[in-house]
């Protein structure tokens, strides 16, 4: 494969796929480079969503597609924001998002909280046998904001085995253990195995 599309217009994930994907010579294209329209993510799982982001971009671009869909899951407020964490407060700001979290958390002392990503790459629209590869990354629900790195709710996602969030993280150190590079990796394998 020498070229594909990102089903994705989020900034931060884009910076991050293009980051993974620079080192394999796969040419990177975007959607919104393309100008192909956002795709409706109407279902309650992260797979279903991220079938649908995939298929619509390679339907609309010809092209083979990579989708992420992912989200943080919160243990005690009974898996949310989950499929729902680009929109939580209501407008896809980063900012408000942080700030629901933090207030729904408020009082709580069970913080337990993982990333899930999915990532499905289709190499045509009709793609029957899609690659599919996922990846979690375990931590907590800080008390407040720290860092400027990442984007989302890393300012939030504290590590305690490293005493950081992750927005404290390089590139290079989040792409290590974070759930998308846990699912690019196994999607690489999958890929080269064929
Ligand atoms: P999606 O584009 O519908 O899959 O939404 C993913 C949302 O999950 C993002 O907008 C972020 O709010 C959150 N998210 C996913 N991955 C990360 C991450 O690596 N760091 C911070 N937030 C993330």
């Amino acid at each position: 494969m020498k070229k594909l599309v990102l089903a994705s217009n989020n900034a931060g994930k884009l910076r991050e796929f293009q980051q993974m994907l620079a080192p394999l010579g796969i040419e990177v294209l975007t959607q919104a480079g393309l100008g192909i329209s956002e795709a409706e993510e109407p279902h309650s799982t992260f797979i279903e969503n991220a079938l649908a982001k995939a298929r619509h971009v390679s339907e609309h671009s010809g092209l083979p597609a990579l989708a992420d869909d992912s989200g943080i899951c919160v243990a005690a407020l009974n898996g949310a924001p989950g499929v729902y964490s680009a929109r939580y407060a209501g407008d896809r700001s980063d900012r408000h998002n942080n700030e629901k979290l933090l207030s729904d958390m408020q009082g709580v002392s069970d913080r337990r909280a993982h990333y899930y990503c999915v990532l499905v790459l289709m190499r045509n629209a009709d793609d029957p046998q899609p690659v599919i590869a996922e990846g979690e990354w375990h931590g907590e629900i800080a008390h407040e904001e720290r860092g400027g790195g990442g984007f989302g709710y890393d300012p939030l996602f504290w590590l305690p085995g490293l005493g950081k969030t992750s927005a404290e993280l390089t590139p290079e150190e989040k792409h290590a253990i974070s759930h998308r590079g846990k699912a690019m990796r196994a999607l690489m394998q999958r890929l080269s195995a064929e």
